[in-house]
């Protein structure tokens, strides 16, 4: 056996989990089925164990009991409690993030506060492979102000930024293909072209290193309901530059983005800091199930986070190539792990079928994006080394079998 072929053995994958300083927190999770390989972390983090007993408190001694003193038992101030948190994972000094919203919402907010920092330039612009739906929030955001969304391919990014542009939106990891941008040279050219830049961390929140502050990032929005654990609707982030926050505005006016929301003014007063951004009542119990989510990617470090999802982003680009390629399979992720994220990416020509059959008939649980890709997210937190060996010999089953060639084309609700 050559060396390659025993770096992608079995007994590797053991070994690699053996020696695995994260391998225990995988207990902190529910965990019902350990035949089912989980590989959808960056769409749904999977439920942590303290989030059952955290909601039950929640539900039962504080609303059940407490009721309306429970704003002053900690529910008051978990957008700025749970803001501080997170914002120890994306590199920001305290008082820049709060926690709010949907991630859409929350662009919405801080792309128009940009926009009306800009009044003299006409252009957003963004990337062809951005998260369609930050595209959409960017054209409506655009309609309103009077200004155009100009989508460009990733390689001509650089190239297109200049005098015209207001701001710069990007995905900092790219959802498909799993590219990750080099953020502090994006924010460079967008700021010495005078445009503001705004970073959606979505897919980078929790397992790959961000550093707003020193990026010099203007804004930034991401969601707690991937890599973060927070569960399903989970409420999002947001981040604004601290110098920023004495004139930049919330398109939102709510009162628990007011001075004083109990004075009951007739007049909007924003508030002094982040918490301007802030619109209604947080949603509570998502909110707390979110906290315990956080806590253990906190608990866990995300050096030590990273570092694991380089080695098993590593051994599934690797075994995928040896394995996956010669069946018809292309990698559209970078081989580079200092250029991607923590998912890996296979197209196939068949790959709705394809990972149809590993869902229905081999217990994986990848997801797929059209037209044809399969996305194999890897949460190191609970995703085992053995589990990645296991897919990539399930994946390759169906497809060499042609098993999957029995499922319909046509396409179910949600993929
Ligand atoms: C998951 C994701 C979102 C989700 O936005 P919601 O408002 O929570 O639906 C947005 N942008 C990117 C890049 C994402 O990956």
């Amino acid at each position: 056996m050559t060396n390659t072929n025993r770096s992608l053995s079995f007994a590797h994958a053991a070994a690699l989990d053996a020696a695995d300083p994260l391998a225990h927190f995988r207990e902190e999770f529910v965990i019902n089925d350990p035949q089912w390989i989980y590989l959808d972390g960056n769409s749904l983090g999977r439920l942590p164990k303290q989030t059952l007993p955290t909601l039950q408190h929640a539900v039962q001694h504080t609303w059940g009991d407490q009721l309306v003193r429970g704003w002053g038992e900690g529910w008051y101030d978990l957008p700025t409690r749970l803001g501080e948190k997170i914002a120890r994972m994306i590199g920001a000094q305290p008082g820049q993030v709060i926690c709010a919203d949907s991630t859409s919402v929350n662009l919405y907010k801080v792309v128009t506060a940009a926009l009306a920092m800009r009044p003299d330039r006409a252009v957003i612009l963004t990337t062809s492979d951005n998260f369609p739906s930050d595209i959409y929030i960017l054209q409506g955001c655009a309609q309103a102000a009077g200004k155009q969304v100009r989508v460009v391919e990733p390689e001509q990014l650089v190239q297109a930024i200049d005098s015209q542009t207001a701001l710069v939106a990007l995905s900092n990891v790219a959802f498909k293909s799993g590219m990750l941008y080099d953020a502090a040279a994006v924010t460079r050219h967008a700021h010495d072209a005078g445009a503001w830049m705004c970073w959606d961390l979505c897919h980078s929140v929790g397992v790959v290193p961000v550093a707003l502050d020193d990026w010099g990032a203007d804004f930034a929005v991401g969601c707690t309901y991937k890599y973060l654990n927070g569960g399903p609707g989970a409420p999002a982030f947001l981040y604004a530059r601290r110098d920023l926050l004495p004139e930049v505005l919330s398109p939102i006016w709510g009162w628990f983005g007011e001075q004083n929301p109990f004075a009951f003014d007739l007049e909007y007063h924003p508030g002094a800091g982040i918490e301007r951004f802030l619109a209604g009542t947080p949603p509570v119990l998502s909110m707390l199930a979110a906290e315990a989510g956080v806590e253990i990617s906190l608990r866990a470090g995300i050096a030590a986070i990273r570092a694991k999802s380089i080695a098993q982003t590593g051994f599934l680009w690797e075994l995928a190539d040896a394995l996956l390629v010669p069946l018809g399979f292309a990698i559209p992720t970078p081989r580079n792990a200092n250029r991607r994220g923590s998912h890996v990416s296979l197209q196939h020509s068949d790959a709705y079928r394809i990972n149809r059959a590993l869902i229905e008939d081999e217990q994986v649980l990848p997801d797929f994006r059209e037209p044809d890709v399969i996305r194999l997210g890897l949460a190191p937190l609970y995703t085992t080394y053995q589990e990645v060996w296991e897919a990539v010999q399930r994946i390759r089953r169906v497809t060499e079998t042609g098993a999957y060639q029995k499922y319909d084309t046509r396409r179910s609700k949600v993929t």
